[in-house]
């Protein structure tokens, strides 16, 4: 079986519908409150885990109840959280204000993901024996650094997604063999507006470039080679929140099992197209059997 691991954060996302936010000073009387385990670490590790991988999630979550249903929503989909540590004080929170429009208001606290900025004994045993490694950027910048740089000397694929965007230091692009913005981020990262310019301008940095382009589709860019256009199938989306995580994760697992890259694009497109027809970031993530029948 493939061995994904994956290196970043777990949160909880505290999430309340109101009609209107508030303005400094204000109180407003929310609608509804709901709890949903995230961070883009945890939600690539269950993509990735349902797609039909082995899944090893290195992070960290805190002592507060949070913690332990972040690592129960992980090891209900199957993730490993061997070298998920437990760690004093609380675990990551996104406290999130949706008003009536669909808008919203994020304060990230990072807690336990904060504490993650090295690896610890044992994590570079893990990345060795994976097939790929998944990163992101909700962790402290040296520990993505580290995670990279040990897959490099044990000849694994690392693939990073750029989120939050952030300007991406040369220690760490060195280590990156595919790299998967959304187009916002592209476009951040490269100061151009059209995303095949973008994507060309990251293949300068990177080997491989994934741009994800919501309902579009995705555009693969590799030195040498056409660049490719997967377009996305189309179907009714209800809530795209993790579209981009399932896409990631999926996209690892077809990659490490050495499906060819235009496969494992439709694949992973495949997988993500389910995710946005159902509510929830990780709850709507399909699982392998699920993508086989979309894909076929
Ligand atoms: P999110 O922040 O919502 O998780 P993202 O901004 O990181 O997503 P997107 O480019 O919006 O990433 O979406 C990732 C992939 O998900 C797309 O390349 C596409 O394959 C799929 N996808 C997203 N939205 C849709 C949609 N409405 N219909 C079909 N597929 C979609």
């Amino acid at each position: 079986m493939t061995h994904i691991a994956v290196l970043g954060s777990t949160n909880m996302d505290l999430v309340t519908y109101v009609d209107k936010a508030p303005e400094r000073g204000e109180t407003v009387t929310g609608r509804e409150f709901r709890t949903v385990p995230g961070g883009k670490g945890a939600n690539q590790a269950i993509a990735a885990a349902r797609a039909g991988a082995t899944v090893s999630m290195i992070g960290a979550v805190g002592t507060d109840a949070y913690g332990a249903r972040l690592r129960d929503t992980l090891e209900h989909s199957g993730v490993d959280t061997d070298f998920l540590r437990t760690v004093q004080g609380p675990s990551g929170t996104a406290h999130i204000v949706v008003d009536a429009e669909g808008g919203n208001a994020i304060v990230v606290v990072p807690g336990a993901n904060g504490t993650v900025d090295h690896l610890s004994p044992g994590d570079e045993g893990v990345i060795a024996t994976a097939d790929a490694l998944l990163l992101q950027l909700e962790i402290p910048l040296p520990a993505v650094v580290a995670g990279a740089r040990a897959a490099r000397r044990h000849g694994v694929r690392t693939v990073l997604t750029p989120s939050p965007v952030q300007p991406l230091p040369p220690e760490l692009l060195h280590a990156v063999d595919l790299l998967v913005p959304n187009e916002y981020e592209a476009v951040t990262l490269t100061g151009r507006t059209d995303p095949r310019e973008a994507a060309a301008a990251l293949l300068e940095l990177v080997p491989e470039v994934v741009v994800t382009l919501g309902p579009t589709g995705c555009l693969y860019l590799t030195r040498g080679a056409e660049p490719l256009v997967v377009p996305a199938p189309r179907v009714t989306a209800v809530d795209s929140t993790g579209a981009g995580d399932t896409f990631a994760g999926a996209l690892a697992v077809a990659l490490a099992e050495e499906k060819p890259v235009r496969e494992a694009l439709t694949w992973a497109a495949a997988a993500a197209a389910i995710s946005v027809q159902r509510e929830g970031a990780s709850a709507s993530m399909p699982y392998r059997p699920e993508i086989e029948a979309r894909y076929g």
